[in-house]
């Protein structure tokens, strides 16, 4: 029963981080004005904003002019749904679920945006950093020291590769917003996730990059956003954190 509020829940987040993704870039309030057609400017009803159920009922388009709706609202809202439901197993009803899901929501945000907009907002991770590194004191799963050392690990690695990246080529490569969400990583996950994080979001990244520039020609200019990869990776640290550490330490050498 709890999950499936753990799943509502979790997609009345979604609904509104796709209100961040499109108002947040744009510096637009996120509270007013209330949604409408981008199209033909209708105001959207409450009963036609209902996340997940609206989208089918009205069979993916506006009730008003019939343009297509972006699927990108009902795909937001049910991988912040499933996200909830994974993350209320594992705590339950707690005050580590709410903590965790807050972390993972901020995640969601932050990857759409940077892959549209190649740019994370300041008013996502600053705060961010410091809601991890208070939180801390009261979840069970970190420590406020641990948190400490997770924004100064993340922050300060990716800090001096960005300040030698550009010292040495006299160009910027890695972005200041890279920077605060690994601190910011850190805050919620912990050093020891920090330093697993930049290792899973390199691999993953070079060969996404390979992929694509077998597949487009190595003429590709396109800048790959960082950020969706250290989002992946800080997921991934998230759920599997002991057991990858536990392997390594049993199979290293
Ligand atoms: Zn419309």
């Amino acid at each position: 029963m709890l999950s499936v509020v753990s799943i509502i829940f979790g997609a009345l987040i979604g609904s509104f981080l796709n209100v961040c993704i499109l108002r947040l870039p744009e510096e637009e309030s996120i509270i007013t004005p209330g949604s409408h057609c981008p199209r033909c400017k209708n105001p959207i009803k409450f009963y036609d904003n209902i996340p997940l159920v609206s989208y089918v009922l009205l069979k993916g388009r506006c009730r008003y002019c019939h343009c297509p709706i972006s699927i990108q609202y009902p795909l937001i809202e049910g991988i912040t749904a499933v996200g909830s439901l994974i993350l209320f197993m594992k705590f339950g009803p707690s005050l580590s679920y709410l903590f965790y899901f807050s972390f993972v929501a901020a995640l969601i945000a932050i990857t759409v945006i940077d892959l549209y907009h190649q740019i994370i907002p300041d008013v996502i991770s600053l705060p961010g950093i410091g809601v991890g590194l208070l939180a801390s004191l009261i979840i069970p799963q970190i420590t406020f020291l641990n948190s400490l050392l997770g924004i100064l690990l993340g922050g300060g690695s990716l800090f001096l590769v960005a300040t030698l990246y550009q010292w040495l080529f006299k160009r910027e490569g890695m972005g200041g917003g890279d920077v605060k969400l690994l601190a910011m990583i850190g805050a919620f996950l912990g050093w020891k996730a920090v330093i697993l994080t930049i290792l899973l979001s390199s691999l993953i990244g070079s060969i996404t990059g390979i992929i694509i520039m077998v597949s487009k020609g190595k003429d590709f200019k396109y800048a790959i956003p960082f950020g969706p990869f250290l989002s992946l990776g800080a997921m991934i640290a998230l759920f599997y954190q002991n057991e990858i550490i536990f392997w390594y330490l049993r199979y290293r050498g």
